[in-house]
């Protein structure tokens, strides 16, 4: 019979840490801790296979399940000495929670205190001998339950809670402020409101039936997978939809029976700087929610918790310290202190900053307790841009007061313009990608998602830097500032008010997620530690701790790296900023992009009508091109350079409105009907190909002759000056091998002619960019020709795909949304369609030429998926931007460390088998 349940606690453990798959990672976690020894309150997991079945039967569960969960409630109740339901001694009660295989923060449902109803309650108010504890448990529990099981939560954001309205008017009837001062009686009431409300939204009576509680709680646990919060997480953190949950059934334990109780998260190292020493929230007599909701204010655990329970504070240091040490990695924790007895609720593994991840990992490694190739694994490549991000300038900061201060939960500078609701700052930036966006709420709750993403800065006026939603703004790298309770703010209105003064939606404010410092206006930003070491040379390393602890990371992923890593960099400024960041040649200088200083006379070529007229024209661009040239070979000191011919949408290089036009016309001397006609006839037509790539160099062959030509004369220069030179001149777009001979000859013969006459000679190479599936499937006829490829993936995708990159952003949402594109395919390779095309050309090439080499130059190669995918199909490098250059190399050493590992796993089950096939298919039939 298949297995569905899994127990855990101090009586028998079915699980372990290494069931993540089938348990989630909570669930795997708390059958891990309770095989360890420590104090676990016992429950069990119903696995992620239930979550799919579900999903496939039409929300319904395996038959077997019900048996395997009464069988599993019963192991509760012998473990804990206490009967569910029971209404005579004291109850079992029991939380319901989701728990997925990578943690989601705040994602999912949860319902606690399951097993309440109007009998329980009177015996555990009596057996606890606090009646107001009983009431107060009763009243979250209705509130929950029908919020989350009930599914009576406010819809929209300006909706109120149904629950969360009636407390309200019972404190103002009452004249408190706080929950924690209702009394038994009015708790009572409240009860009775509450399920009134219920029985008037939903037209059933709220269940009584401690059994059906749990089915409710399992069933809305199932079914908070697919909540749109959950989809939203699972999209920008690449979790498939098909994964499922796990749910955790656990025995409730009590952070809110009187002042020896409390609950907390911590963190076993800070979640913002890495800094080690434990950190966190904590509420005497409270349940976990409050804690991680942002209701109320919570306590700094590394402040307080050691006077206000020396004991238990003892006791969670060292539990803390060895789960750190078991996991080795930095813990977050859920803990729970019951009558001064300690209770672990969860341990995961911490989301944190990019900051953070780089700090610990080093850090970790210096202190013996991982390796270098663990430290590597475990960053996600893309959290090093954190570190690349700006910070604001002292300059700036001068003579600015903060308007008020919060908690920095997340580091980084942002400045923009206050939006309240998360869809309106989605609309905002849908609008203009470019609006900087500050999101300002109450809380940070994970319904905010949509807006957090597209903000470059978050400020909450209240909610713990431990709360569900400033761990995910961390994550996701924005500054943020949290708890910043100085600030008032009314959604209505669409004001914060702070200090008097009131701002509107789209007045500019400036939040500093590294201080909590909110300031007025707009602040300019300044580089990052890391650039100011690398780029402006303003920092010493030694004054950059940062810097520091990224250099050691960035050299161990260069230890272990294979493929080697370029720039895309078009003039001598960003190849410095790119040797500066690790690049071991340039893999893409566009050439267009050098006449953008030089427009007229670029466009003086453009409209040549004769070939005396554009070789007159081509002469001063020779120029500008030579000297461009020469500052690069200069920069790159004898690294690669691989400088592309021509490839410009020749319309966009073209004078449109009239005026301009006549401007020109002036300029060049020929009448202004010539300037019109000749840009109608450069009009070209989505998706933009016309006489785009190497048409340009066929068409017109001497603007390729000009190109070598200034290609050659600068590397002679250059080798002049003593200094070494590597060219490569890369043919655009060719896929056909006829247009890439024709160009290569044009290149050769432009070649032979410069360094006949200097009298000097550098080696070179010509190749082609692969960008059409044509040249894909040919690609054996073009390496016959062609010494290396580049695959322009921007033009592969669009042309292997058939979508324009000038006019997708019209709809790549939808798809996104109808999970028919699982992410932008032009920032993340789609390795099943486009990289299916460049393993053909990858073969085909080697066919033909085995050594040609090989490399990406589309904006794929700076993206760490499609890094490890250039590394699986054999690229020899990968070329990007150069702040991307990091995140390149980081991912380009998981690949290899990645495929290590796989190859020693492979090795150990044919070893195991004792067969002597290399694939063990034998074995596995
Ligand atoms: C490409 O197509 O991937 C490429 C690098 O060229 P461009 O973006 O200039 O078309
Ligand atoms: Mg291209």
């Amino acid at each position: 019979m298949a297995k569905y349940v899994y127990s855990f606690g101090k009586d028998g453990t079915d699980g372990d840490a290494t069931m993540r798959n089938l348990l989630g990672g909570k669930g795997a976690n708390l059958a891990e801790m309770a095989k360890i020894g420590l104090p676990v309150p016992s429950g069990f997991t119903i696995t992620t296979e239930v979550c799919t079945y579900f999903y496939a039967n039409g929300r319904q569960y395996p038959p077997e399940l019900v048996a395997q969960v009464n069988e599993a409630m019963a192991a509760i109740e012998k473990t804990m000495g206490k009967k569910f339901g029971d209404t005579k001694d004291l109850p079992l009660l029991v939380s319901c929670r989701s728990g997925a295989r990578d943690s989601m923060p705040g994602m999912m449902d949860t319902v606690l205190n399951i097993g309440l109803n109007d009998k329980t309650v009177e015996v555990l108010a009596k057996k606890s001998g606090d009646e107001r504890f009983a009431w107060d448990c009763y009243r979250r529990f209705v509130q929950m339950y029908g919020d989350v099981v009930l599914d009576m939560k406010p819809k929209t954001k300006t909706d109120e809670d149904p629950f969360e309205e009636l407390l309200h008017k019972m404190k103002e009837k009452v004249g408190v402020t706080e929950d924690a001062d209702l009394k038994p009686e009015h708790l009572k009431e409240l009860v009775k409101q509450f399920k009134a409300a219920v029985k008037k939204q939903t037209g059933h009576d709220f269940p009584e039936d401690p059994m059906e509680q749990v089915w409710g709680g399992i069933g809305a646990v199932f079914g908070s997978w697919m909540n749109d919060r959950a989809m939203v997480y699972r999209r920008m953190n690449g979790i498939p939809h098909d994964w499922g949950t796990a749910v955790n059934v656990q025995a409730m334990v009590f952070g809110n029976m009187g002042d020896t109780c409390a609950t907390g998260v911590a963190l076993t190292r800070n979640g913002a700087t890495g800094e080690k020493g434990i950190t966190g929230d904590y509420l005497i007599n409270a349940q976990g929610e409050d804690v991680v909701a942002g209701i109320r204010m919570p306590k700094r655990i590394e402040d307080s918790l050691h006077k206000e329970m020396p004991k238990c504070w003892e006791q969670f240091k060292a539990v803390a310290m060895r789960l750190e040490n078991h996991y080795k990695d930095i813990q977050d924790i859920e803990f729970t202190i019951e009558n001064q007895n300690l209770w672990m609720l969860q341990t995961r593994n911490a989301k944190r900053t990019g900051f953070a991840h780089v700090r610990a990992a080093v850090d970790m490694v210096n202190e013996g307790l991982i390796t270098p190739d663990m430290a590597i694994a475990r960053i996600p490549a893309n959290d090093l841009t954190q570190l690349l991000q700006p910070v604001f300038s002292g300059a700036g900061l001068k003579g600015k007061t903060p308007l008020a201060k919060g908690i920095n939960a997340g580091p980084g500078a942002a400045t923009g313009q206050i939006y309240y609701q998360p869809d309106e700052a989605e609309a905002a930036w849908q609008k203009d990608n470019n609006a900087r966006i500050i999101l300002v709420r109450k809380e940070t709750t994970p319904e905010d998602l949509r807006g957090m993403k597209v903000a470059k800065g978050i400020l909450t006026s209240s909610g713990g830097a431990a709360s569900h939603a400033a761990l995910v703004s961390r994550q996701m790298g924005k500054a943020c500032v949290c708890g910043c309770d100085a600030i008032s703010i009314d959604y209505k209105a669409e004001t914060m008010t702070v200090k008097g003064k009131v701002y509107k939606k789209g007045d500019w404010i400036s939040v500093d997620g590294f201080s909590g410092n909110v300031y007025e206006g707009e602040v300019p930003t300044s580089a990052s530690e890391v650039l100011q070491v690398l780029f402006d040379k303003s920092l010493k390393p030694a004054d950059a701790p940062i810097y520091q602890c990224f250099h050691q990371l960035m050299s161990w992923a260069d230890r272990f790296r294979k493929l080697g890593v370029r720039a895309n960099a078009d003039n001598p400024k960003e190849s410095e900023q790119a040797i500066a960041l690790g690049a071991q040649g340039i893999g893409l200088t566009r050439t267009e992009h050098m006449f953008f200083d030089h427009i007229d006379d670029f466009r003086a070529m453009i409209l040549s009508e004769t070939v005396e007229a554009r070789e007159k024209a081509l002469e001063p661009l020779l120029k500008y091109q030579q000297a461009d040239f020469e500052g690069i070979f200069r920069a790159m000191a004898g690294r690669p350079v691989t400088i592309r011919l021509l490839d410009p949408p020749l319309h966009e290089f073209v004078p449109h409105t009239e005026k301009d036009q006549a401007d020109l016309a002036t300029k060049l001397g020929i009448p202004k009907e010539t300037v019109a006609r000749r840009v109608n006839e450069l009009h070209e037509f989505n998706p933009m190909l016309g006489h785009r790539g190497c048409r340009l160099g066929i068409v017109y062959p001497e603007i390729t002759r000009m190109q070598a030509t200034a290609i050659c004369q600068a590397a002679v220069q250059v080798i002049k000056e003593g200094i070494d030179v590597h060219p490569e001149i890369m043919v655009p777009l060719a896929g056909n091998v006829a247009e890439f001979r024709h160009q290569e000859k044009v290149i050769r013969d432009a070649a032979a002619k410069v360094f006949g006459e200097a009298g000097v000679t550098s080696d070179y190479l010509v190749g082609t960019m692969i960008e059409l599936p044509r040249a894909c499937v040919t690609a054996d006829k073009i390496a016959e020709a062609a010494e290396f490829f580049s695959f322009g993936t921007n033009d592969l995708t669009q042309t292997g795909l058939g979508i324009s990159r000038d006019d997708y952003g019209t709809y790549i949402n939808e798809y996104q949304e109808l999970d028919i594109f699982p992410a932008d395919p032009f920032q993340t390779l789609d390795q099943e369609g486009v990289g299916a095309l460049m393993k053909i050309a990858v073969e085909k090439g080697k066919s033909t030429r085995s050594d040609v080499k090989l490399g990406i130059c589309g904006e794929h190669g700076g993206d760490p998926a499609s890094v490890k995918f250039c590394h699986k199909i054999g690229l020899d490098y990968v070329s990007c931007s150069p702040l991307r250059l990091p995140v390149a190399r980081l991912a380009a050493a998981q690949a290899a460390i990645q495929e290590k590992k796989d190859k020693a796993a492979a090795k150990k089950a044919t070893d195991s088998c004792g067969c002597k096939c290399c694939c063990c298919c034998c074995c596995k039939g």
